[in-house]
Parts: structure tokens; sequence; C-alpha cells
């Protein structure tokens, strides 16, 4: 880990923009790209801090919040992923935002629909959509 005054400065500045989130996420409260990741004029700050306190980052690779928290700029919850291991985690969390998808849309369906749907149904979609 670099610990230049460069790199504590970097650390400082990120830790001033944030906000303290439980679960130790820094969140980002300057301005955000609109695919909602922090953005300065010069580039990504979870970018600098993970260069400030890593090293750099290899051609092709990603800075990924380790904590799910895409505004976090914590550095001890960005970690290197390969480009691979990017697209892996991306299409793993659209299969389940489409499948959260079409549960709401039977749900609402469902509540719709009301009685013309048989009661066996109706439980277990009830039952589904309170877990
Ligand atoms: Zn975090």
């Amino acid at each position: 880990m670099a610990a230049s005054g460069d790199a504590r400065a970097v650390v400082a500045w990120a830790k001033h923009r944030s906000a303290r989130r439980p679960g130790g996420c820094w969140e980002w409260v300057g301005m955000v790209n609109r695919d909602g990741y922090p953005t300065t004029s010069k580039g990504a700050p979870y970018r600098f801090v993970y260069t400030a306190t890593r090293g750099p980052i290899p051609t092709g690779d990603h800075v990924h919040h380790a904590c799910g928290n895409r505004l976090c700029v914590s550095p001890a919850h960005l970690r290197l992923a390969t480009a691979r291991e990017n697209i892996a985690e991306m299409l793993t969390r659209r299969a389940y935002d489409a499948r959260l998808a079409e549960a709401d849309a039977i749900y609402a369906l469902v509540l719709a629909l009301g009685d013309a749907v048989p009661p066996a149904l109706r439980e277990r979609v009830a039952r589904a959509s309170s877990v």
C-alpha cells in the first residue's frame, strides 16, 4: 500500500467529499455520472482512491465496489475486477433485476384480477411477495 503524502491527500479528499454510511461506506456527495457513479471533471474518484492506496489499475481492469454501493469511495471497499468478472457480475445483477420485475408484474396482475384469480394462486403469490 502506498503511504506517500499524495496518497494520504487523495484519501483525505475523498473522505471529505463523502458521507459516512452503515457498513463503513464513504458515500460520495459530489457529482455523479448518468450511470450513478461518482465522477469529477478529472475522472472517477474511486479510481483515484484505488490508485493512491493500491497502485496502478491494469489496462482493461475495473475498480469494483465490493460493498455493492456504487457511490462508495472507501479504500477498504474497492477492489480490482477483470473485465470478465465485471461483466459476469453485471449479467447476474441484470438477471436478478429481471426476475424481480417479473415477480412484481405477476403480483400486480394478481392484485388487478382480484377474485378472478383462484384462491390457491392468490395465497401463493401473497406468500412469495411477503418474503
Ligand atoms: Zn462501501
